[in-house]
């Protein structure tokens, strides 16, 4: 495979291996539209909170096919909250967002998933929520006047989530 920084003569070698991988999880290649004007930075509240997370510079390691920057134990993709605001910022209609879920994908199907987002999945799973609902929030929407919450069809969610989980397409 070829991959990786040669750090004495500073050039970057693309891993086409990496890239045909994250092709095969998004409809499109998205990420070759990228023309790292950096609008997905500006309204980015991962970038605004941590310091260290761009989605900028993720789109250029894509592009440059550096997975393994990218796909590691402690990878800063899960910082990413998916608001869609860089999606909605991106001139070139990359959709940010969606290569990075791709990419988180492609860590879970690595199986490297921290443990709040295996807490998120494992609640999902069983109730069809991202976030268990506590009685205080069923009083709060009373209070607000608005209608109880309807229970989640947790067999359409099974038929959902099955293929997936069996090896389908999570993309
Ligand atoms: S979806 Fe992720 S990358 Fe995009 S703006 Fe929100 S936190 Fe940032
Ligand atoms: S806004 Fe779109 S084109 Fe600009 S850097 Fe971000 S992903 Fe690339």
């Amino acid at each position: 495979m070829v991959q990786g920084r040669n750090n004495s003569q500073e050039t970057v070698r693309v891993d086409f291996r990496f890239r045909r991988e994250l092709a095969q999880k998004l409809e499109g290649n998205l990420a070759s539209f990228c023309y790292q004007c950096g609008a997905c930075v500006g309204d980015c509240p991962a970038t605004t909170y941590s310091g260290t997370f761009n989605p900028r510079e993720i789109m250029l390691k894509v592009l440059y096919g550096l997975g393994e920057e990218l796909l590691t134990e402690d990878s800063i993709l899960w910082q990413c909250t998916n608001c869609y605001n860089c999606h909605e910022r991106c001139p070139q209609e990359v959709k940010p967002v969606e290569v990075i879920i791709s990419l988180k994908n492609m860590l879970a199907d690595r199986g490297i998933i921290p443990p709040s987002a295996q807490k998120i999945i494992e609640t999902f799973e069983t109730t069809g929520r991202t976030t268990p609902i506590s009685s205080a929030v069923h009083k709060q929407r009373e209070r607000f006047g608005l209608p109880p919450l309807q229970p989640v069809p947790m067999d359409e969610i099974r038929a959902l989530i099955e293929p997936a989980s069996k090896g389908g397409d999570t993309a």
